[in-house]
C-alpha cells in the first residue's frame, strides 16, 4: 500500500527554487534511500515530508490523505518518526528520559513508559547502563537513542537524515541492520543518505538533482 505519496512538489526559499514537481510514492514494509548531490532539496523534502515545513505547490498525501488537511502536530507525535541529521537530542537528559519525554509529548502510553523505553532502548544494543548515562556521554549510541526516540510513539514512517553519516563502517552497518529490521516489522523506512553502502540496500533509490538556477 502506498503511505506516502508527493505529488508535484515544487519548494522555493524567497526567489531560490529547490525542488521542482517531483513526485515520488513510498509503500510500508519497504526501505528508500533519497541521493543527489548537495544542495538537491533532499532535506527541505524530508523537511515537507515529516510536517516541519509546510507545502507550497503539489501535495503529500499520508494513507490518501493531505498533509494540507491533516493537524501537523498529530502527525509528528504519531504517524511520522523523524531522524534528525544532528540527533536533536536532549543531550543533558539520559537516553531513557530522551525517549520518555518523547512518549509524553505523543499523550501516549500514559503506564508503563519506562518499561517501553528501556525495551525499546535494549532493542537498539543500548545496556541498562548506557540506557541511564547521559547522552552527551554516549558518544557512539546517540543514533541508536533518536531511533529508539522515533519509534516511541510507533510511527508508521520513518524518516532519517543521513543517519550514518558521523559514523565509522562498522557502526553504519549496525544502524542500517536496525533499518531493515524495522522494515522487516512493515514500516515504511526513508532514508536521505549519501553513503552507497546503504543505498545499496534500500529497496527503491530516488534521484535528486541540483536545480539549474538562472
Ligand atoms: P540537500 O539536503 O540536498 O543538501 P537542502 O534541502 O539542504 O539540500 O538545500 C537545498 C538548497 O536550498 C540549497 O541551495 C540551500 O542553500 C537552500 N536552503 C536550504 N535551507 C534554506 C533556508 N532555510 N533558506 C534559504 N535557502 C535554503
Amino acid at each position: 500500500m502506498n503511505i506516502l505519496e508527493l505529488k508535484h512538489i515544487t519548494y522555493a526559499y524567497d526567489r531560490t527554487p529547490v525542488l521542482n514537481d517531483v513526485s515520488m510514492t513510498f509503500e510500508d514494509g519497504a526501505c528508500y534511500a533519497i541521493v543527489g548531490p548537495s544542495g538537491a532539496g533532499k532535506t527541505t523534502l524530508l523537511s515537507l515530508m515529516s510536517g516541519l515545513t509546510a507545502i507550497q505547490d503539489g501535495d503529500i498525501l499520508y494513507q490518501g490523505k493531505s498533509l494540507r488537511q491533516m493537524n501537523m502536530y498529530d502527525y509528528r507525535s504519531h504517524d511520522a518518526g523523524i531522524i534528525f541529521q544532528h540527533y536533536n537530542l536532549l543531550t543533558k537528559l539520559t537516553a531513557l528520559e530522551n525517549v520518555e519525554l518523547s512518549m509524553e509529548i505523543s499523550g501516549i502510553y500514559r503506564r508503563g513508559r519506562r518499561e517501553l523505553a528501556r525495551t525499546l532502548l535494549a532493542d537498539m544494543g543500548l545496556s541498562d547502563e548506557e540506557m541511564n548515562r547521559r547522552v552527551l556521554r554516549l558518544s557512539g549510541g546517540q543514533q541508536r537513542v533518536a531511533i529508539a526516540r522515533s519509534l516511541s510513539y510507533d510511527p508508521s514512517v520513518i524518516l532519517a537524515d543521513e543517519p550514518t553519516g558521523n559514523l565509522d563502517a562498522h557502526t553504519r552497518d549496525e544502524i542500517m541492520d536496525i533499518f531493515l529490521r524495522l522494515r522487516e516489522a512493515g514500516r515504511c523506512i526513508i532514508i536521505v543518505t549519501h553513503s552507497a553502502e546503504v543505498s545499496h540496500q534500500a529497496d527503491h533509490v530516488y534521484h535528486l538533482e541540483r536545480m539549474k538556477r538562472a
